[in-house]
């Protein structure tokens, strides 16, 4: 069976986290957390979003704990309030998708609308089905590392086998189930020294990755580019 479709991570395997993006992530969390009704300042707001992010890899959780704030709600306006204009583009990415015939799926923590911001930035959004670009919220707010329910919904809006795709990843925990499930597995960015068995292969980048798939292509079109 060909591996034909490319799922992609969103947040850190299509851009790299900085310390400006990261600040605008805790500040983002602490707006929308105040909009939502959280009584604290955005100072205090800030300094839970911190808290969050540091102990649990999430600052948006730790708002919902007594329930009157619902991760749904915060999770979507979160994100609105995110500044993507410091991430610089990734002009290689696009020039390799153009030139390779794989379908591109999107499978986020983050929500779709988020998603497709990123994709927009990148200059990669048309290379994305609306369909195949799929948020937290699609799949009931499930983690990577802990169902296969993202992997599962993601398939299903495919219409493909796990055996047709190839999963790109920047954190090699979300990698294990979808190994399981016989998705080859890349992992990009943060590469480790001896990376586990659900870890297919490791590059530097995504655009490393994605020369490597063009040059594996049998009649891949010419091009001076590269
Ligand atoms: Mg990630």
């Amino acid at each position: 069976m060909t591996r034909d479709t490319i799922i992609w991570d969103v947040d850190g395997t299509l851009y790299t986290f900085t310390p400006k993006f990261d600040a605008s992530c805790v500040s983002a969390a602490a707006i929308a957390a105040r909009q939502l009704g959280y009584p604290g300042s955005q100072e205090e707001a800030e300094a839970l979003a911190r808290e969050g992010f540091d102990a649990h890899h999430n600052g948006l959780e730790i708002f919902c704990r007594d329930n009157t704030i619902t991760l749904n709600d915060l999770h979507r306006l979160y994100h609105e309030h995110i500044d993507i204009a410091e991430m610089p583009p990734y002009a290689r990415l696009t020039s390799f998708m153009r030139r390779t015939e794989h379908t591109h799926a999107a499978l986020t923590h983050g929500s779709a609308d988020w998603a497709k911001r990123v994709l927009a930035q990148r200059q990669l959004l048309s290379f994305f089905s609306p369909e195949h670009i799929v948020g937290m919220e699609n799949y009931n707010f499930q983690k990577k590392h802990e169902s296969e329910l993202p992997f599962e919904t993601m398939l299903a809006r495919l219409g493909k086998q796990p055996e047709q795709c190839i999963l790109v990843e920047d954190s090699h925990r979300n990698l294990a189930i979808p190994h399981a499930m016989g998705m080859e597995t890349i992992l990009v960015h943060r590469l480790l020294d001896e990376p586990p068995h659900y870890v297919t292969h490791q590059f530097k980048t995504p655009e490393l990755f994605m020369r490597h798939l063009h040059r594996q292509q049998p009649n891949k079109p010419a091009n001076r580019l590269l």
